[in-house]
């Protein structure tokens, strides 16, 4: 007997080849059954595997699946631990925590503290048993048969492929386990040969198959007629198997993945028909790309630092900034949305997947930097000190220290500028925020003082030295500003740039200029925020005591 089983030869190596404990694949079905959710309504997954630390691209893919799924939808996360050689250390937890951290938090599956939800286990690992079972069926139906060809043996189909300039795989007649007989089978086995199981593919290269992905629009391919293999010989299923039979049997309605697997789909398309399941709807993301010597790459693990989600904790990038800045990339339309709706929450924008775009965007530092300010600038003050402090008490220990010696007085610092409608934009990441307040602790105040042009060393002595007389510091802004102005006019300086412009001869310089020196003597910086601000919260002694410092320097 060659070639075609019948039911009964089906069953024989069925039996042969799985335990007989292995329940029927209808008992899944009926285990994990529909989610009897509405109409349109999605299922979306990560699915990572372990092998590495929580990628930005990974990131990149659980924000789009969150996004997509809604909050309606069922958002999941599946752990995909077949590949134990490569799995690292911590690297789950990694990814998990690090998901959460960021502020994606899946509605189910593997969890910090344990799997959660009716379609566990979410780890491959455990759902052994379950492959098998969906294997079973295919070899019971004739689509599935053991193969028995050593390294050695595929290497020399390659070659001869290879030599004939063919297209390489395991298909046609270069497929030669599938014609296996059963004795032939039988004997193999009995001589514990290792086998893995392969799929008896009907497809043929001259056939198209197309599909229609939600980002990249209608696809077309050759159908898949290679014998890809579905179990390896430790009997842990591939990546293409194990993605039929989980996202079936976790009712997933769309496999948001990675644009690298779109020359899978073909194999993908007809493993779901094969063994009976709906497919699901396929969207490829595009990945996230880095210019380089003028052209574009992906953005790689091995050689960019900012690969790596840590890599943004450490620097003390706002997790929802980094995400903010994401869906710029992800949608052309969030940043009409987002201006439109200035303080929602991203979690309420509509991603839709066909306006996503469909080739890979550039990181753009730059712009993750200008996002990230606007965000932190929309921070309240109490947000900001806490984020501050508990990014510092991991990161910046003397900092740390130094904002919780005196809440009160740190969060005096960035109410600054805060809390209006244009705020100031200033910090971007926290890893800025130390030098940023630098001048207002005396231990960290180090002045590079600078004097506008026109203003010579003794024209800011005469400033300083008249304006420490009284700094104006008890009433209010009007007040002080009206005091400077008063400043200006005894000491020979226009009140405003205009009178200044129109006759510049009569001036020896304008109001701007005083502000300058006394904001050089005060923060040792050109420029700061609100100068008013920045005195009062120093208080009267310390301000006049860095006036007469920056007085004496610019005497020497
Ligand atoms: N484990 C696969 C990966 O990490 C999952 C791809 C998918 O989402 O289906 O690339």
């Amino acid at each position: 007997m060659q070639g075609e089983f019948n039911l009964d030869s089906n069953r024989y190596l069925a039996d042969l080849l799985f335990d007989k404990d292995i329940k029927d694949f209808e008992y899944y079905e009926e285990k994990y059954p529909h989610r009897g959710l509405k109409e349109g309504v999605k299922v979306t997954r990560l699915a990572p595997s372990p092998t590495g630390y929580l990628h930005l691209g990974v990131l990149y893919s659980a924000l789009i699946n969150r996004m997509a799924a809604g909050k309606d939808g069922i958002f999941y996360l599946r752990i995909e631990d077949t590949d134990k050689k490569r799995e690292v250390e911590g690297g789950l937890e990694d990814i998990v925590n690090g998901l959460i951290s960021f502020g994606i938090v899946p509605d189910e599956g593997f969890m910090p503290d344990g799997e959660k939800g009716p379609y566990a286990p979410y780890r491959q690992r455990l759902r052994r048993e379950i492959y098998h079972s969906a294997a079973k069926k295919l070899v019971l139906e004739g689509l599935a048969y053991p193969c028995f060809c050593t390294e050695e043996e595929l290497e020399q189909i390659r070659g001869e492929q290879e030599s004939q300039k063919i297209r390489p795989g395991y298909y046609g007649k270069y497929a030669r386990c599938r014609s296996l007989s059963i004795d032939e089978i039988k004997e193999k086995l009995s001589s514990g040969a290792p086998y893995v199981l392969r799929l008896k593919s009907p497809g043929n290269e001259e056939n198209k198959v197309t599909f229609t992905d939600a980002i990249k629009g209608k696809i077309e391919m050759p159908e898949n007629d290679a014998d890809i293999v579905l179990l390896k010989s430790d009997g842990i299923p591939t990546y293409h198997f194990a993605h039929a039979v989980d996202d079936h049997l976790m009712r997933t309605t769309h496999v948001i993945r990675g644009d690298e697997w779109i020359s899978s789909t073909p194999i993908h398309l007809q493993l779901f028909r094969l063994l009976g399941f709906k497919p699901p709807k396929y969207a490829h993301i595009a990945p996230i790309m880095k210019s380089e010597g003028g052209s574009k790459r992906k953005l790689s693990k091995r050689r960019d630092p900012e690969a790596a989600v840590k890599y943004f904790s450490e620097q003390g990038f706002e997790p929802r900034a980094v995400l903010e800045y994401l869906l710029t990339i992800a949608s052309s339309g969030f940043e009409d949305w987002r201006r439109a709706n200035k303080d929602a929450d991203i979690f309420d924008f509509d991603l839709k997947l066909n306006k996503m775009s469909q080739s890979g965007a550039l990181f753009d530092m730059d712009k993750l930097l200008d996002v990230s300010k606007n965000y932190i600038s929309r921070m309240s003050t109490e947000d900001v000190l806490s984020s501050l402090l508990s990014w510092a008490e991991k990161y910046d220990e003397a900092l740390y220290n130094r904002l919780s010696g005196d809440k009160a007085y740190a969060a005096a610092i960035f109410s600054i500028d805060r809390d209006i409608p244009k705020p100031r934009k200033d910090i971007a990441k926290w890893n800025e925020a130390a030098q940023f307040i630098s001048y207002f602790y005396d231990d960290t105040f180090v002045p590079q003082y600078e004097l506008p042009e026109n203003i010579s060393a003794s024209d800011a002595v005469e400033i300083l030295e008249r304006y420490a007389e009284n700094p104006h510091l008890d009433g209010d802004k009007t007040q002080w500003f009206d005091s400077v102005k008063q400043l200006c006019s005894s000491l020979g300086y226009a009140e405003n740039t205009k009178e200044y412009k129109s006759e510049p001869d009569k001036y020896k310089g304008h109001i701007g200029d005083v502000s300058a020196v006394i904001r050089t003597a005060v923060t040792g910086r050109k420029n700061s925020p609100d100068l008013f601000e920045i005195m009062r919260i120093l208080g009267r002694d310390r301000t006049s005591s860095r006036l007469n410092r920056a007085a004496e320097y610019f005497k020497k």
